[in-house]
């Protein structure tokens, strides 16, 4: 469409253009002086004609004093002829010079052809654009069956390898295996070894599969072959089949290679789940992805690779052996990780000396690689926007809660009520915080406003620790509590900013119920199937348990609330002055930094409390 519109404003340009200049070009022969015949006569008699040229009827008439003249001579009469009937003599004739021009030259074409073909052509030249623009479309209907397999560039210098990935060293060490494979598959042929037809990346978006798959090409020097797995979704069905089959017939045309289907869990759903019916199209291609990894036979030095962050929704029999029996679970990063990931993106960028990538990898907990590059990104746009030659450690911490809570709105107008009462609230989180044994620490507490939240809280592990204690869950839930208790109990109210950590504290405390068996209802897993239809399983739904073990998990969900709300309260009556002592630095500072919350609750010289 846009095409088309673009093709008309040319045309419509090209007329414009096309009748100024006629209109130029004619005007400019209508200036020189229009002689009739008897005029011309008598002109040539005073001698003052130089030359005339005939052209058809036209006459081309030079002047004695150089300029030009038109006229017309009589139908079909010779010029001479005619002269001499308007009384010119012979002898005043020759010394005229009078020559003959054919007819058909450019003059005919631009007085006679141009404009009665011109439009035509135009005309024309408008209808082929169209068609040809229809054409493209009916082109790529043709090509629907084609995959659209893209070869990764082998260029040396861009290619991607193993160091380009930072971390993950295990899995790194996996996918060796393949790189060797490929390098020297004879070796291992020889051996009667079979090698793996196919390789699962797991992981998290953003934790790095796309960018292992192209280090392994990169490492292994073969042709890498890349497409989506959605592109094989089309509304026709037996498209995206062909167009596996065309996948794979030009990744074994290259053999060695590597094959890269993407995402793959856009086609690799269960079979016949999820609602409304038969998704044909996706189980055909389904389908043909499993024929023609079962077709290649023991020598084919083809190796598919396939990545997808829901593993659990794939079809069974894509993950027998024979098929994708290489799994690879890539986890998000941990402390370590994080840090050398941060180091590996900063290295193009120009860094403050002192940056200290431990501490903000501290900081990151749960971010992807990708999240950690995006983080750098946020830095550097924020130091060059604030004329900086280098970034800084406190870009990046800046940075950290704008990706993680949106922006600042600095400029949000708040009145000294709603500030105090903030100001009390984010204390409470810190204070219940610092004083239990078993909770976080506080990294940093604030009460800019950013994204939804009114201000904030960051308290974050000290160390990675991926087992989590009831105690450790205990302390979650207080500091959680912590803001609604020091509203309550300061101004005797309760506002609406509370509401947020109430959400997040009853979804814990129902986890830990129903999840992780901490509860009075002892050892047990209980779900709600609502989630299932959309991971494309069976239909079944709703609750697995009966309506007296969910009363029970009610109760249980509430006594926890409770009795958190009861440890929150405990603590911030008991310290009220430090409580008044933080919120009395915020309100003036708006933003503390650990050391400072630390140097503040340091001259209080409490002692850190147990959950129990
Ligand atoms: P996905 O797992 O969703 O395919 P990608 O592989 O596309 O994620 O990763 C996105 C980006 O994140 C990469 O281009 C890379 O810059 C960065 N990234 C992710 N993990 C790492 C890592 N371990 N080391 C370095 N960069 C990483
Ligand atoms: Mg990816
Ligand atoms: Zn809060």
């Amino acid at each position: 469409m846009k095409n088309l519109t673009k093709n008309i404003f040319w045309t419509v340009i090209t007329l414009i253009l096309v009748t100024v200049f006629f209109s130029y070009f004619f005007s400019a022969s209508s200036e020189t002086e229009n002689l009739s015949l008897n005029e011309l006569a008598q002109r040539i008699q005073e001698g003052e004609v130089a030359s005339i040229v005939i052209n058809g009827n036209d006459l081309e008439i030079e002047l004695a004093g150089g300029e030009g003249a038109v006229a017309k001579k009589e139908f079909e009469a010779g010029l001479s002829e005619t002269l001499k009937n308007y009384g010119v003599s012979a002898e005043q004739l020759s010394s005229v010079d009078i020559s003959v021009e054919e007819q058909s030259g450019a003059r005919f074409f631009a007085g006679i052809l141009i404009p009665t073909l011109l439009p035509l052509i135009i005309l024309i030249l408008f209808f082929w654009l169209i068609f040809r623009n229809a054409k493209g479309g009916a082109n790529q209907v043709m090509n629907f069956g084609k995959s659209s397999i893209r070869m990764a560039g082998n260029s040396k210098d861009k290619r991607t390898t193993f160091e380009d990935v930072a971390g993950l060293i295990e899995e790194k060490q996996e996918l060796l295996e393949i790189v060797d494979f490929l390098k020297e598959p004879a070796k291992f042929i020889k051996m009667g070894a079979k090698i793996p037809r196919g390789v699962l990346l797991m992981g998290a978006p953003g934790s790095g599969k796309t960018l292992l798959a192209r280090a392994v090409a990169g490492e292994s020097g073969v042709p890498f072959f890349h497409v989506s797995a959605s592109e094989f979704v089309e509304m026709f069905v037996g498209v995206g089949a062909s167009r596996i089959r065309d996948a794979f017939t030009t990744a074994k045309r290259s053999a060695p290679a590597i094959l890269f289907i993407d995402e793959i869990d856009a086609v690799g759903r269960q079979r016949g789940a999820g609602m409304g019916g038969g998704h044909d199209e996706r189980e055909q291609t389904l389908n043909q992805i499993l024929v023609e990894m079962d077709g290649f036979d023991r020598e084919s030095k083809v190796i598919v690779l396939a990545a997808t962050n829901r593993p659990d929704i794939l079809d069974q029999a894509l993950l027998r052996p024979g098929r994708f029996d290489r799994r690879v679970f890539i986890d998000l990063p941990d402390v370590k990780e994080r840090e050398a990931i941060l180091k590996l993106h900063a290295k193009n960028k120009p860094m403050e000396e002192g940056v200290d990538f431990r501490r903000i990898s501290a900081r990151t907990p749960g971010f992807s690689g990708a999240d950690l590059e995006n983080l750098l990104n946020e830095a550097a746009i924020f130091a060059t926007r604030h004329g900086k030659t280098t970034v800084s450690q406190q870009d990046i911490f800046d940075s950290v809660e704008k990706v993680m809570l949106g922006p600042e709105k600095k400029g949000r107008i708040i009145t000294d009520k709603e500030k105090e009462i903030t100001a009390f609230h984010e204390a409470g989180h810190a204070l219940v915080a610092t004083s239990l044994k078993d909770a976080d620490p506080v990294h940093k507490v604030s009460i800019v406003s950013r994204g939804r939240a009114g201000g904030y809280t960051l308290n974050l592990p000290s160390e990675e620790n991926r087992l989590r204690s009831k105690s450790q869950f205990k302390a979650m839930l207080a500091v959680m509590m912590g803001g609604y208790v020091a509203e309550e109990l300061t101004f005797n109210d309760i506002t609406t900013g509370a509401s947020n950590d109430l959400e997040k504290a009853t979804e814990l405390s129902r986890k830990i119920v129903t999840k992780f068996g901490m509860s009075k209802l002892g050892p047990i897993s209980l779900g709600e199937n609502s989630e299932s239809i959309f991971l494309g399983r069976d239909m079944a739904s709703g609750r697995d348990h009966s309506e007296k073990v969910a009363g029970e998990v009610d109760s249980e969900v509430s006594s926890f609330l409770k009795e958190a709300y009861k440890l929150a309260k405990n603590i911030i009556t008991k310290r009220k002055k430090a409580l008044e002592a933080i919120a009395e630095i915020l309100m003036e500072k708006e933003v503390l930094e650990q050391e400072d919350f630390d140097a503040v609750m340091k001259s209080f010289r409490y002692k850190p409390l147990p959950v129990g």
